[in-house]
């Protein structure tokens, strides 16, 4: 016997009371068919519902046949009643979506010729794939468009015409398709094969949101959020922006503008720092003039900090320069020569002061785990006693 699919009746339907027609052990789990039930089984891109069948958690539904299949964790009686539970706004959710999908999908078929021609539900909202590229200038006008539209509040209908009348509708559909087919309309829109769950009038829908639109093989794929999925993202996104207006001390709608100014500040102090520190670099450099080794120790250089310092001291010394400043747990260094072959001191300090790092001959980089005192007493090591 087929199932009743109450599904399509009613779709605010959340539960009914419905008979176990068969229970079949499928590996660790059970399939249960029941004479009518609400749990619409997984199809044309929308996933299925999830609850509970009595005491028996529901976890897959399928259609095979016209029948519904329940997987569920535990067995039932045949011939038992059962009260039939669906997670309701799990699939209001997923009402939403797809209703949503219709609506973008239909005008832009109206607007443009493309076809919907991939439609996927998932944790981030709905992707829908088109056969042809969408203007970027016109994304938000047809947002604006469907918004309209949800507002109208028109009545989303689907029904089973018979072939003649079938025969005479212009509908869409990613293939063709066998008599029966359910087609789904909402006014003016779009018609469409669909064998979904649909809200029963648009405005259930509230609001879109298109997220984003890429090239996707000869096309273009759409991310949107729809209904509840739309109101948390626009609200994690609205937390976000509060947060960047009590930084900035910037009005809500102008944190954009803040941000960019505080951007071009941020880019003139780097400007600014980079002179400084050459001037710096420079001083420090000549105070070193006419040594032979020199080992330095500097606070906070960056890896390109390192290497301009070390360069900055080699121009002034006959040897070799080792810059080496201390970050987190570790020291950064450079090892900085116009007149030797920096390789095997590298190495052996490496070795010695648990590093790694190496480079060209003339100069060296790489970082340690040791304190300075280990560090001097290595380079004493090399050089003999290390001038101040
Ligand atoms: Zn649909």
């Amino acid at each position: 016997m087929k199932t009743k699919p109450l599904y399509y009746e009613d779709c605010h339907m959340d539960r009914c009371a419905a008979v176990v027609q068969s229970c079949i052990p499928q590996g660790t789990h059970w399939e249960i068919t029941l004479d009518q039930t609400v749990f619409y089984p997984e199809g044309g891109g929308q996933p299925c519902d999830l609850g509970s069948l009595g005491s028996a958690r529901v976890l897959d539904v399928q259609e095979r046949a016209g029948q519904v299949i329940h997987l569920c964790d535990q067995p039932l009686e045949e011939g038992a009643t059962v009260e039939a539970v669906i997670d309701y706004p799990r699939r209001f959710g997923f009402m939403q979506q797809h209703t949503a999908d219709h609506l973008l999908s239909g005008l832009i078929f109206q607007r443009f010729g493309f076809h919907n021609v991939g439609f996927h539900m998932g944790a981030d909202g709905v992707t829908i794939d088109f056969d042809g590229e969408i203007p970027p200038q016109t994304l938000l006008e047809l947002e604006l468009e469907v918004n309209q539209l949800i507002w109208k509040n028109l009545p989303v209908s689907g029904w089973y015409p018979m072939p003649q009348e079938l025969a005479q509708l212009s509908y869409r559909s990613k293939k063709a398709l066998d008599w029966p087919v359910r087609v789904v309309r909402i006014p003016g829109i779009d018609l469409c094969a669909c064998c979904g769950v649909h809200v029963a009038n648009t405005g259930e829908i509230g609001v879109i949101k298109i997220i984003s639109c890429v090239r996707f093989h000869q096309g273009c794929r759409i991310l949107m959020l729809a209904g509840r999925e739309a109101y948390v993202y626009l609200n994690a996104v609205f937390q976000q922006n509060r947060s960047v207006s009590q930084a900035f001390s910037a009005k809500p709608l102008e944190t954009g503008a803040a941000a960019e100014r505080m951007c071009q500040t941020l880019e003139a102090e780097r400007y600014r720092n980079t002179g400084l520190e050459r001037r710096l670099f420079h001083c420090i450099a000549k105070g070193y003039s006419g040594q032979k080794n020199v080992l330095h120790f500097e606070p906070e250089l960056s890896g390109d900090g390192l290497r301009q310092l070390a360069d900055s001291i080699a121009t002034e010394i006959s040897g070799t320069a080792a810059v080496f400043s201390q970050s987190d747990s570790h020291y950064g260094y450079a090892l900085v020569s116009r007149s030797e072959d920096l390789r095997e001191l590298c190495r052996a300090a490496n070795q010695a002061l648990c590093g790694r790092g190496g480079g060209k001959p003339g100069f060296q980089q790489g970082r340690v785990a040791a304190e300075q005192k280990q560090i001097q007493a290595f380079f004493e090591t090399q050089w003999g006693e290390l001038s101040e």
